[in-house]
């Protein structure tokens, strides 16, 4: 069998494991509460939180559905047309046409340009941010914070790029099968390392202060059978109103994060309520389960990618003799763009019920649907979330489910509860 008949076999076992991963690890089979009920909580909430919400909410959405537009429009202007070609070649002629330099250098040239060119409406979505009070950072703190993710995309891509185009080089005829087990391992890597190495360019974290706060979220995450060394605080008061927590990492760089606005902002009992949130992340491993999904989705992409992109009519769009060489990274990248933007939807879908899971397992854990209640009804406040967002927006890109959906979910455990 030749190279691609392999590669094609290859794209469809991995095409069953993903789908079997998703079928089995994602908890599908759980309904969201009635609509009624959500209708319900909404007209409880008050009318000028939900308007001004609604009124943020409609600022940031020409700039956002802009962004991807545009962004689209640049990867495939560079991707379908030999332009982003010559953008690698140029990017290596002051190194003597050399494959490291084109490979890594016109690499991340090209990722930088489609950067650029949405750089003003990231702008607007900061002066939006800041106009309705959730940035604190000023332009400076945002400036820096850019550069800041700019030089972590840099040292990520180089190193993917080096790795992926020697890899190329090295085996002409195979190199998707070791490309996709090098994306995969990339992904469990950065899963492992993210929080210990990129994170903490962004925010400090410092451990919980000792206090009956502590005390009780630490016996909280004991009695789940989830032993976290600590609670750890991240500064980000330095650039946001916001509260959030999350968490991440794997085995060993686990850990459990609330932001600083939630300590301050929140009752205690609304904190346990987001750390008990948090803890049915953990013990449902919902961040291996994502990992594992990843990795093997990164596998699958690169097979992917090299089947599609050796596709004739493609190359001759973009001027191209093969996919494998350094000049058809942009038409790579126009597929990638393409892909993520066809497959948000679904990646919401899935997060979204890995996100009510974790819900269902804080109120059984607290069984305290008051402060969880009154946690979502703090979250939408401070957040400036859409409580009920207009149904084709929460469809494409929603990671949570509602805010009218989770005070629903409350109720209706509260029910249960208290016969
Ligand atoms: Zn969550």
């Amino acid at each position: 069998m030749s190279p691609r008949g392999w590669a094609l076999l290859t794209l469809a076992g991995l095409g069953v494991a993903v789908l079997v991963a998703v079928l089995v690890l994602i908890p599908w089979s759980r309904p969201p509460a009635p609509r009624a009920d959500q209708l319900a909580a909404l007209r409880e909430l008050p009318a000028d939180q939900v308007e001004r919400a609604r009124q943020f909410r409609s600022a940031l959405r020409p700039g956002g559905w802009a962004a991807l537009g545009v962004g689209l429009l640049v990867a495939l202007a560079l991707g379908l047309t030999p332009l982003g070609g010559r953008l690698i070649e140029l990017a290596g002629r002051p190194f003597g046409d050399h494959w490291i330099a084109q490979a890594v250098l016109g690499g991340l040239a090209v990722v930088l340009v489609a950067d650029l060119v949405t750089l003003p409406l990231a702008a607007w979505r900061h002066a939006v941010l800041t106009r309705y009070g959730l940035a604190t950072n000023g332009w400076s703190g945002w400036a820096l914070d850019l550069l800041k993710s700019y030089a972590v995309s840099a040292v990520i891509g180089a190193v993917a790029l080096l790795g992926f185009y020697t890899v190329v080089r090295l085996a002409p005829r195979w190199w998707w099968a070791f490309g996709a087990a090098g994306a995969a391992t990339l992904v469990v890597l950065l899963s492992f390392v993210l929080p210990v190495l990129v994170e903490p360019v962004f925010n400090r974290f410092s451990p919980m202060e000792p206090g009956p706060l502590r005390t009780q979220l630490m016996e909280l995450a004991a009695r789940d059978g989830v032993p976290v060394r600590d609670v750890l605080v991240a500064d980000a008061s330095r650039r946001t109103r916001a509260v959030n927590a999350y968490v991440s990492g794997l085995g060993p760089t686990r850990r459990v994060v609330v932001y600083d606005n939630l300590l301050r902002e929140a009752t205690p009992a609304e904190v346990t309520a987001v750390v008990a949130h948090e803890l049915g992340h953990a013990s449902d491993r919902d961040v291996p389960v994502g990992t594992l999904i990843g990795a093997l989705g990164a596998a699958a992409a690169v097979v992917a990618l090299y089947l599609v992109g050796s596709w004739p009519p493609l190359l001759r769009l973009a001027g191209l003799d093969s996919v494998a060489q350094p000049k058809a990274f942009p038409l790579l990248l126009a597929l990638v763009t393409v892909a993520g933007l066809v497959l948000t939807p679904v990646q919401a879908l899935m997060s979204r019920r890995v996100e009510a899971r974790a819900d269902a397992h804080a109120l059984a854990l607290t069984g305290d649907p008051a402060a969880f209640e009154s946690m979502q009804r703090r979250l939408a406040a401070v957040n400036l979330a859409d409580p009920d967002p207009p149904r084709w927006e929460y469809l494409y890109s929603a990671s949570h489910p509602s805010t009218v959906e989770r005070i629903a979910a409350a109720r209706a455990y509260a029910r249960k509860a208290v016969p």
